[in-house]
């Protein structure tokens, strides 16, 4: 694994902004930093002026596991080419099977309420597509997790201090990104996470057209790039408005892609 922001990372990079190439982010603990109530996490208001520059110069989306109108609200004025919600299974328009999963998800989130009652340190947080079951404490751990492997047809993945529970089946982050990509006739990404559902994108670079970085290096990531800490995507955003400044932009896509709003 190597730092992108390394003095041999520089051609590589230079070599993204020559081409058609999307760049993808994650939200919280990669644009924004992790914060002890989720409510609160907020782009910093010199994460705000890059993204709005690169965004600028480069064609840029999010892809967070929150419901998209929430990440939507995060990002104020900021306009992105997409923002993807629900770790990939939101999007704009609504993809097919979109309300039966909705369904799956509301029934999952009375089964866990009612196996959940009266756990301190448990919060179940119902975003349409998916569950994500925050917890607090060891004890509030085992019980959450007890409750999710009873959860009949649902895939649960791990965060930081939280377990989420998507619908196997539905698109991940690396469909997601799959998705963009073709939407857009992109020829390569760029995209920075780090959670373990945003290994579901590191995972298939071999078969995409993909740079990934994680944020905070591990060896267990499937990333090929890091960042050794979340202050560092700020000096990742920097370097890549620097080096698409005063460059001619690429030929655009083929299709016009959609706008995030
Ligand atoms: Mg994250």
């Amino acid at each position: 694994m190597k730092d992108i922001l390394a003095r041999r990372s520089r051609p590589l990079l230079r070599e993204l902004a020559a081409q058609r190439t999307l760049l993808v982010l994650d939200f919280d603990g990669t644009l924004a930093p992790i914060v002890e109530s989720r409510h609160r996490a907020r782009l910093p208001a010199g994460t705000v002026r890059l993204l709005r520059a690169v965004a600028g110069a480069w064609p840029c989306a999010v892809i967070s596991g929150r419901s998209r109108a929430d990440v939507v609200a995060r990002l104020g004025d900021v306009r992105l080419l997409a923002v993807v919600g629900n770790h990939g299974a939101e999007d704009r328009p609504p993809l097919p099977g979109a309300a039966g999963w909705r369904r799956r998800v509301r029934g999952w989130r009375r089964r866990l309420e009612a196996e959940l009652a009266g756990v301190r340190g448990v919060d179940v947080e119902d975003k349409g597509l998916s569950l994500a079951v925050h917890v607090r404490g060891a004890a509030a751990q085992r019980r959450a997790a007890l409750a999710l492997a009873g959860l009949e047809g649902a895939r649960v993945v791990g965060g930081k201090r939280v377990r989420n529970a998507t619908i196997p089946g539905a698109p991940d982050k690396g469909e997601a990104l799959l998705r963009l990509l073709r939407r857009g006739g992109f020829e390569r990404a760029i995209f920075v996470g780090d959670d373990d559902t945003d290994e579901d994108v590191f995972r298939r670079a071999p078969e995409l057209p993909l740079v990934g970085v994680v944020v905070g290096r591990r060896r267990s990531s499937a990333a090929g790039y890091y960042l050794r800490r979340q202050g560092d995507v700020a000096r990742l955003l920097s370097v890549l408005g620097e080096l698409r400044r005063g460059v001619p932009p690429p030929r655009q896509p083929r299709r016009s892609p959609q706008r995030s709003r």
